[in-house]
């Protein structure tokens, strides 16, 4: 009987797998080093294939016995005819046709999929999201990317590249952003712009984002002002999409969504003042549940839910 399924999570760095069981549920693991094998599309397509490979030979589990193959990949995906368009940090991927490759190499089904599209899924059935039909998940880190549950199905758009939430502009003016825009929201909430102004106000160069949550927790004043601002700027990007989207939620992961719990009560502050009425006694913002584990378990939803 089929019933395992594989999900990749591509990230930058490393490359994780994980085989899961028919209660959505990671059972084993593997990884390796992205940097070893990102010389060329076809080393990278390689290691995938085998991995998957060394996967199952390590549970002794059958191929007949795996409904498929969910990848996440970093960048832009055409997931209707499996090519992955462009990965911005992994340098050579340009129209790679990655689905048909692995297909034929693994001889098995194989989904591609947005690395924040694939967590945005796995959220959604197996996590925070469960039981909604119109969620906005977010993830905060060194980019801040959104993906869209909308009337119950994942919004893509037309060329696969809706949710750039980081990229909705919170000002007129602003600093420059990579996208060739500017006054980008991620140019105020991105890991980077955070590590800054939190150097500024502990006027240490070198203190971590890590540090200032742990300070938080010791209950520092210092530091929970500083979350406070943080989740009242992070409010401030929200109001646009929630005003929009009516969402019943806003499902909060990534890096920086350690300090939720410092976070919250700022974002939520700001949505009841400045977004409409509707919207904000509706939306919940809730803090993502499965972690690193997203990113694999959207394979599941990918290969049994989703018609590609
Ligand atoms: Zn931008």
């Amino acid at each position: 009987m089929k019933k395992y399924i594989i999900g990749i999570d591509v990230g930058g760095t490393n490359v994780k797998l994980g085989l899961i069981d028919p209660r959505g549920e990671v059972v084993s693991r593997l990884s390796f080093s992205t940097r070893n094998f990102s010389a060329t599309p076809e080393k990278l397509t390689a290691a995938l294939c085998e991995a998957v490979g060394a996967l199952l030979r390590k549970e002794r589990v059958m191929k007949a016995s795996v409904m498929g193959v969910g990848v996440g990949l970093p960048g832009l995906i055409d997931v209707k005819s499996g090519i992955v368009r462009v990965l911005p940090n992994i340098p050579g991927w340009k129209d790679v046709p990655l689905k048909k490759a692995m297909e034929k190499k693994l001889g098995l089904r194989v989904q591609l999929e947005n690395d924040v599209n694939m967590i945005t899924l796995g959220e959604w059935k197996y996590g925070a999201g469960k039981g909604l039909t119109d969620v906005l998940f977010m993830t905060l880190g060194t980019g801040v990317g959104a993906g869209l549950i909308l009337n119950g199905n994942i919004y893509r758009g037309p060329g696969f590249a809706a949710g750039e939430i980081g990229h909705a502009p919170l000002n007129e003016k602003g600093p420059e952003c990579g996208c060739g825009g500017w006054g980008c929201f991620e140019r105020y909430v991105g890991n980077k712009e955070l590590q800054r102004s939190a150097a500024k106000l502990f006027k240490a160069r070198d203190i971590s984002l890590e540090d200032v949550y742990q300070k938080a927790v010791e209950g520092k004043k210092k530091a929970l002002k500083f979350w406070d601002m943080v989740g009242e700027q992070v409010g401030n990007g929200l109001i646009g999409p929630v005003n929009l989207l009516n969402p019943q939620a806003i499902v909060i992961g990534g890096g920086v969504s350690r300090s939720f719990a410092f976070l919250e009560p700022a974002i939520a502050r700001t949505l009841r003042r400045r977004a409409m009425r509707t919207q904000a006694e509706m939306v919940r913002i809730i803090k993502a549940l499965l972690d690193d584990d997203a990113g694999i378990i959207g394979a599941k939803v990918l290969i049994c839910h989703e018609k590609n």
